[in-house]
């Protein structure tokens, strides 16, 4: 079976500065991968590429088989990529349920459906029904970042990209988060692509890891071995 996204031989940068080069990487069914690397190896690039913001200048994507490369990125969300953006982007003066509402794409016809997931994220997310009708600017950190998480969600992705959803939060709060993506995994098989600053973390949620250093990927495999190598170790030790 093709895994849900394959990154192929991806090269992309900004004019002259070629921040990827030659990427290749893939998310199985169910699998939780986690991609890490220091500031500036070319991990949010990366997602820009995935998420259509960025066009590559080589290389192929793929979700579930099909090469989505051309497809501009405010169609992908329909096909099943699910993206959690770095710094959320919730709109602040809408209500919790109104933000949810708007995650769901190609649903919005279909009432029955809609009202169906939307029941469905505040049972998954507690906190969330709780503030169903507050508005979302006036969230706590964590709670947004769920709200951001339950927002992706309603479009049923069948990949679910995060770009450091634990940015600026207390580790109270990141950990809440990590156990809800852990869960999304674990429960429902749903899998997941996790950019991530708190690698050693990270690593022990994941299934595999890549380590991007200046736009390569420098290290691959299973987490466990990944967390175990003594370049990684140098690399991250103390910074968690
Ligand atoms: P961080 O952990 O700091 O977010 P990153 O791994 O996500 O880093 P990228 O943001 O992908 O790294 O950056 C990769 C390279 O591309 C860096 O050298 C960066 O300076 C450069 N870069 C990123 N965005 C732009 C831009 N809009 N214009 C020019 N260069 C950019």
């Amino acid at each position: 079976m093709a895994p849900v996204l394959e990154l192929s031989g991806v090269h992309a940068g900004y004019g002259g500065v070629k921040a990827v080069r030659g990427v290749d990487l893939t998310v199985g069914e169910g699998e939780f991968v986690v991609l890490l690397g220091p500031n500036g190896a070319g991990k949010s690039t990366t997602l820009r590429v995935l998420s259509g913001l960025l066009k590559p200048s080589a290389g192929v994507v793929r979700l579930s088989g099909r090469d989505i490369t051309r497809v501009p990125g405010h169609r992908r969300p329909a096909l099943g990529l699910g993206h959690v953006p770095e710094g959320r982007q919730i709109f602040p003066d809408h209500t919790v349920l109104e933000n949810l509402r708007l995650g769901a794409f190609g649903l919005r016809r279909d009432r029955t459906a809609e009202k169906r997931l939307l029941t469905e994220m505040l049972d998954l997310f507690p906190r969330l029904a709780e503030r169903r009708d507050q508005r979302a600017g006036t969230l706590s950190g964590g709670e947004a970042q769920m709200l951001a998480v339950a927002r992706a969600l309603m479009s049923r992705p069948k990949l679910l990209v995060l770009d450091e959803p634990t940015l600026g939060l207390a580790p109270l709060r990141a950990a809440e988060v990590f156990t809800h993506i852990k869960r999304l995994n674990t429960d429902q098989g749903l899998p997941i692509l996790l950019v991530e600053q708190l690698a050693m973390v990270a690593l022990k949620l994941a299934d595999r890891a890549y380590v991007l250093e200046r736009g390569t990927v420098a290290l691959s495999g299973p987490a466990a071995e990944v967390a175990a190598d003594p370049a990684i170790q140098s690399v991250y030790l103390g910074a968690d």
